[in-house]
């Protein structure tokens, strides 16, 4: 599987010459409003009680809650297994099929198929990677790498080097080696050396600091995510034909799995508040859809009570896995309607690839 990136890679030279001659053929369908850009965002792990405890800890409306325009279901098994992981949950999105639990960027027969990433790239978009997690973690890694199991982070750090992803911002620094990086036309940053926003390029990877993972918010880590999103979609804008930014609040996942309520409550409000801000860039370009959704739920959270001492809603787990209950999908632009509605979580890929046909 090692090569599987660059010839995959090439493929895309002929994929790019095909889609020449559809642009060619293809007389346009109507679409009510125009969309130039997608940003989808994945809250890890974030079912509606993630969302309904964090909404228990603040007074006013959750941004996500007051943003939304449509709202739609997403059911999120995989192939082989009614709980998905993070691996085939996002591979599901990025690809449009359901595979095997564990699988990055591969079918249910484990060959490669095109991400969305890549098939917005070959019509001309920018594309971009924001993630609170190492850059290799199974999230991210689904949108570019094409490999069986997402415990090969070395061998999915090197599909990167095919370099159709012109933006990438996140951490698992030591996993990217700096002479290919360069080779593949990438500046490097450091975001405790250079501030996300001063980052001026159209092509560079940013690292949040040279551990595996960004803090969790608990811990300090600011305004990273936001932060992030707004220099991604700065430097993607820069092209005229649009960009397809991915962005996942990776940790969310994470709080639900040691079951720590106050842990998955910081990282969700750190979402609400990237959203926010996410949405309003969005709003007054007006050419943009945003999606917000999940790939599963962590956890198997339930709200049962409310303490009046801490002033949020008590939590009750019944797992320190995922499970299977479908999670909410918020849509907010041009396209946002397409989403109402109980689908499978692999019809998101068709949903979005249907507004650029
Ligand atoms: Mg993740
Ligand atoms: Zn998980």
């Amino acid at each position: 599987m090692k090569k599987l990136g660059v010839v995959f890679g090439c493929m895309l030279g002929i994929l790019n010459a095909q889609a020449q001659q559809n642009a060619d053929s293809v007389s346009a369908k109507p679409i009510p409003r125009k969309v130039k850009n997608v940003i989808l965002m994945i809250g890890d792990g974030t079912g509606l009680a993630q969302w309904s405890a964090a909404q228990s800890k603040v007074p006013q409306k959750l941004h996500v809650f007051s943003l939304a325009e449509y709202l739609g279901l997403s059911l999120t098994s995989s192939s082989n297994n009614y709980i998905t992981d993070s691996g085939a949950g996002a591979t599901a999105l990025s690809i449009g099929e359901k595979t095997f639990n564990y699988a990055i960027g591969v079918k249910s027969d484990s060959t490669p198929s095109f991400t969305l990433s890549e098939l917005l790239h070959v019509k001309g978009k920018s594309t971009g990677l924001v993630a609170s997690c190492g850059l290799t973690h199974a999230t991210p890694a689904s949108f570019y790498a094409h490999q069986p199991s997402r415990k090969m982070e070395k061998e999915i750090a090197n599909d990167f080097y095919s370099g159709f992803i012109d933006v990438a911002i996140g951490g698992d620094y030591s996993l990217f080696d700096s002479s290919k990086l360069q080779k593949a036309g990438y500046d490097k940053f450091i975001c405790s050396a250079t501030p996300l926003q001063n980052i001026e390029s159209t092509k560079f990877i940013a690292f949040y600091d040279t551990a595996k993972h960004p803090k969790k918010f608990m811990d300090g880590r600011g305004p990273f995510l936001r932060d992030a999103s707004l220099c991604a979609i700065k430097n993607l804008n820069k092209n005229k034909n649009g960009f397809f930014l991915m962005i996942e609040g990776s940790q969310i996942d994470w709080g639900g799995h040691e079951n720590d309520f106050n842990y998955v409550v910081s990282e969700t409000l750190d979402f609400d508040s990237t959203i926010a801000t996410v949405v309003e860039w969005a709003k007054k370009d007006g050419e943009t859809l945003v999606i917000i959704t999940a790939d599963h739920e962590t956890g198997g959270l339930a709200l049962n009570g409310y303490d009046k001492n801490t002033k949020q809603a008590i939590g009750a787990w019944t797992t320190k896995q995922h499970t299977g209950i479908p999670v909410p999908v918020f849509a907010v632009g041009p396209g946002g309607e397409l989403f109402g509605g109980v689908y499978e979580n692999n019809e998101i890929f068709h949903k979005i690839m249907s507004l650029f046909p």
